[in-house]
């Protein structure tokens, strides 16, 4: 599946719902979450519509090593601190018990100066 409909991230990488872009190819989207945990935090999804972990399969391994790779760059232009008194934090919730809201696959880069931690 490509897109889903009434998905609020698949809305957003359409520009049907604005957000605060922070990067965009031809297979991710980047941008601000609307209720930041951390003095950064914004979030990677891919465009390809998928639920979570559990819903991925061999086609979404590539995008998901794209995800990783990617993210110290993001991270670094957002203000993370680099080297290993700086750093980020990444969480993929997924599913109920994951404490996952929104059902499209995406990643959160938490960090900037601390303290932020909720654990
Ligand atoms: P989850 O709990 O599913 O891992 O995280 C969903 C995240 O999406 C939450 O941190 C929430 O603040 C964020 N979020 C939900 N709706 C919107 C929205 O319309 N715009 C943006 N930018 N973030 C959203
Ligand atoms: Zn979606």
């Amino acid at each position: 599946m490509s897109h889903a409909e009434n998905c609020i991230f698949c809305k957003i990488i359409a520009g049907q719902i604005p957000s605060k872009k922070v990067y965009e190819d031809e297979e991710l989207f980047a941008f601000h979450d609307i209720n930041p945990a951390a003095p950064v935090h914004f979030l990677i999804v891919p465009k390809r519509h998928f639920k979570n972990l559990m819903d991925a399969n061999s086609q979404d391994e590539a995008i998901l090593g794209r995800m990783l790779t990617i993210a110290p760059r993001l991270a670094i232009e957002q203000g993370c601190r680099p080297g290993e008194s700086g750093g980020f934090r990444v969480v993929i919730n997924n599913g109920a018990d994951g404490g996952q809201e929104v059902y499209h696959l995406h990643m959160h880069i938490m960090g900037g100066p601390r303290p932020w931690k909720k654990n």
